[in-house]
């Protein structure tokens, strides 16, 4: 191969590039009718899941959270928001409905790799240590009523079993973890014997994942929102479904009839999904073969991932960078997202932003502008379909609720909550997600909005960690 490789010319080379660019191009279309398929789908998967527990690919997770904020909390809580490869703590005095939200801190704490694929006690241990830390710093602008034991709402965001408002078992990792000995068990309860050993006294109220955090956040501050989507490092969506709605629920009619659903859309599959060969072997070398396919094909961990493998394919195959593949191409996720996001948004005219990426990154240096165009294309495909399955996704959504067309004349206001880097940070995506979304809804689109809720997940967990403290009934009494 090497021979014919040093043969080809160099206009050979090209044509044999864009082949293999094209054809990842037509593989990864996503005309409107191919969105609205995936919408259907999506509504399909949504009635299934709520059915029967297995009943579908959706898990339409139980939260039971059936009463979202309103304002009236009130009090010093803590929040921790675990989901990323950083995680945060969080303490706030809720001053009900005249002051809200008074004083908040925040810290921000980054996890070392080997904890995402240790043993459970390591990475609880690490987690209540730089809970209790950050207690300790607690000043005089909080105020904990006295004889109160500290409560916190726990944001973690990992497909869980829910058995109550605080406590629900894991049922497998995403995003780069990997725990086995902390799949099936409660995380409440590991998080607890944790603060426990290190001699943290302080009461998990509320688990939650970060949809439903990002839910409850967002309807803190406007009454009408009613789901909340994540593009981040994963992708997920939460919504208020009405409780009778849900036949797999044997549980109690809630007073308020309601009830959040915890997608986990991530694990969304279709035959309608734009896949390619690119995606099913980054699939298959994954730590979750054959789990979280609309996710690697969304979401932020994956993205800068598909990038490499077609630019791996086009070096290796049409010595797209010379006669020989860079070995730091070989890499998997050397290309992160946002450095994707980088090279996409390059205005420069000689693209400069991509030549060092490129140099710094994959140590691919002296590259011509005719090459630097080309991996902006492939960003631009590749974030292009994720951003819009995104959209079709909201439209499952919208049509589930029955949001998605003028009733009775009507218009009735639909907030959708979102957070997320991808969302926040990518602005091509987002403005993607945003344009296609308008298309696919049409007449509507304008009763329809999305909302940045901006790290609404930690608000949101400490909100639901307040409306289920142990001392409620004291107080109302
Ligand atoms: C997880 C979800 C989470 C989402 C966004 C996914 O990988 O399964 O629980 O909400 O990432 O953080
Ligand atoms: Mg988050």
């Amino acid at each position: 191969a090497l021979v014919v490789r040093h043969r080809m010319r160099s206009s050979g080379r090209w044509a044999k590039a864009m082949a293999i660019l094209r054809e990842f191009e037509e593989k990864c279309g996503t005309p409107i009718g191919k969105l609205r398929q995936v919408a259907d789908a999506m509504t399909v998967e949504m009635h299934a899941g709520l059915a029967s527990e297995g009943g579908s690919k959706l898990k339409m997770i139980i939260s039971y959270v059936d009463n979202l904020p309103t304002g009236d909390e009130k009090g010093l809580f803590y929040a921790l928001d675990l989901g990323g490869t950083n995680f945060r703590v969080l303490r706030v005095q809720l001053g009900g409905k005249d002051n809200r939200v008074g004083k908040q801190e925040c810290e921000e704490v980054s996890i070392p790799p080997h904890l995402m694929i240790g043993m459970s006690d390591a990475l609880f241990n690490f987690i209540a240590e730089a809970l209790a830390k950050f207690v300790a710093t607690e000043g005089e602008d909080f105020h904990l009523s006295p004889g109160r034991q500290r409560e916190l709402g726990f944001t973690f965001s990992f497909p869980v079993r829910q058995s109550s408002i605080a406590s629900g078992s894991l049922i497998k990792w995403t995003k780069g973890f990997s725990i086995e000995d902390a799949v099936g068990q409660d995380v409440v309860g590991e998080l607890t014997k944790a603060m426990e050993r290190i001699g943290l006294d302080m009461r998990v109220a509320a688990l939650v994942n970060d949809t439903i955090g990002t839910l409850a956040g967002g309807r803190y501050y406007n009454q009408d929102v009613i789901a909340a989507v994540i593009l981040g490092t994963g992708t997920n969506a939460a919504y208020v479904e009405r409780a009778h709605a849900i036949p797999k629920w044997h549980g109690l009619l809630p007073k308020s009839g309601d009830m959040v659903i915890n997608m986990e859309w991530g694990n969304f599959r279709s035959s309608h999904l734009p896949l390619t060969e690119y995606d099913q072997t980054l699939d298959v070398e994954s730590l979750n073969p054959g789990e979280q396919i609309f996710e690697k094909i969304i979401s932020g961990m994956y993205l800068g991932e598909i990038v490499r493998r077609v630019l791996y394919r086009m070096a290796e195959e049409a010595a797209f960078f010379g006669d020989s593949v860079p070995p730091k191409l070989k890499i998997p996720f050397i290309l992160r997202t946002p450095d994707m996001s980088a090279m996409h948004h390059d205005t420069s005219s000689d693209l400069r932003v991509v030549g060092s990426k490129l140099k710094d990154i994959l140590e691919i240096s002296n590259t011509s502008l005719k090459t630097r165009k080309v991996v902006v294309e492939l960003c631009d495909i590749v974030a292009t379909r994720g951003a819009r399955l995104s959209a079709a996704g909201i439209l499952g959504i919208l049509k589930k609720l029955g949001r998605d067309t003028v009733r009775g004349g009507e218009k009735q206001k639909s907030v959708v909550a979102l957070d997320g880097g991808l969302f926040e940070h990518y602005s091509k995506f987002r403005g993607c997600m945003e344009s296609t979304l308008k298309e696919l809804l049409g007449e509507v689109s304008d009763s329809i909005v999305i909302e940045h809720s901006n790290d609404g997940s930690g608000i949101g967990a400490a909100l639901l960690a307040a409306s289920h403290s142990q001392y409620l009934e004291v107080e109302e009494s």
